[in-house]
């Protein structure tokens, strides 16, 4: 595979612009993500990540901040650039594996299919279809030969990623990819994804499961379109937003329900403490 795309997003904004009214979709994503890191997106059904994955697919342009996907920057790229950066830098791996696949050419005709798109003077370096169905364990009992639907459900997840990996990109883009799956078939889902990001590729996946995020190293949790807490390792951290604005976690809100007025006291030690004030303190303040 080729080495890996780094990401950088800066106050990056979107907004759909809809007759009457508009939704700020992602309302300012500082993020930097490393090249051959593997990145899960976590957060809440409408937090924005479906959003920010397709703008880093270059497939709706940014509303506003910056946008770089390796070499290019997708603020100021021709409709041609983006074309370019689809057709052979990333590889978009659609919610739903059915919606990634021709329903009548085989896994093997699927994969070659999707190479097409890869320009001509590339095309002599991709690796055969059969390779890539290896790559992602769809190999023995003819599996190549088959359609889609006689697949198991992880095999056309896993279809689907060969067909996301078929132009060799630097950057592979999932959206819950292992959704509709039992445990047994995520984990065979989970560990392709392994595969493909020890062969150097970058890989970011949405998911809703929080045991996928542990298994990518590093999980980015999206609330209200923007970073709202990293983690590392099992680790979990939040993120202070570029307005200064902190997303609590669930543990701390309930000391601090949302109301709370609070003290925010600086330490010589570089911590700060969160004072919520006595009800004595605030008693007759109007
Ligand atoms: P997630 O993938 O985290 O569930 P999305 O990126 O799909 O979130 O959506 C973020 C916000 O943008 C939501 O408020 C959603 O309703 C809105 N949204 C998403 N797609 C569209 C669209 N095509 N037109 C208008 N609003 C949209
Ligand atoms: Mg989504």
């Amino acid at each position: 595979m080729s080495a890996g795309l780094a990401v950088t997003c800066r106050g990056l904004v979107y907004i759909y612009r809809l007759e009457g009214y508009d939704v700020v979709a992602l309302s300012g994503v500082d993020l930097d993500i490393s090249a051959g890191e593997s990145v899960a997106l976590l957060g809440p059904s409408g937090s924005g990540k479906s959003t920010l994955l397709s703008l880093l697919a270059g497939l709706l342009p940014p509303s506003a901040g910056r946008l770089t996907v390796g070499d290019h920057d997708l603020v100021r790229a021709t409709p041609a650039e983006l074309q370019t950066l689809r057709a052979k830098d990333v590889g978009v791996v659609l919610q739903g594996a059915s919606r990634n696949l021709l329903p009548y050419l085989t896994a093997e005709q699927n994969v070659r299919f999707a190479q097409r798109g890869v320009p001509a003077e590339r095309r002599r370096e991709l690796p055969e279809p059969r390779d890539v169905l290896a790559m992602v364990g769809l190999t023995g009992r003819g599996r190549n030969r088959q359609r889609p639907q006689r697949l198991s459900p992880d095999e056309r997840q896993r279809l689907a990623l060969a067909v996301g990996l078929a132009g060799r990109p630097g950057l592979l883009l999932a959206d819950e990819p292992t959704s509709q799956l039992d445990t047994r078939a995520r984990d065979e889902v989970l560990l392709t994804l392994d595969t493909v990001r020890r062969s150097g590729t970058t890989v970011v996946v949405v998911t809703h499961d929080p045991d996928v995020g542990l298994r990518m190293g590093r999980t980015v949790t999206i609330r209200d379109g923007r970073v709202g807490a990293e983690g590392r390792r099992g680790e979990d951290y939040a993120v202070v937003g570029r307005d200064g604005t902190v997303h609590l976690p669930q543990e701390a809100l309930r000391v601090l329900p949302p109301g709370t007025l609070v003290g925010v006291e600086p330490q010589p030690d570089g911590t700060v403490l969160l004072v919520p004030a006595r009800s004595s303190d605030v008693e007759g303040v109007q």
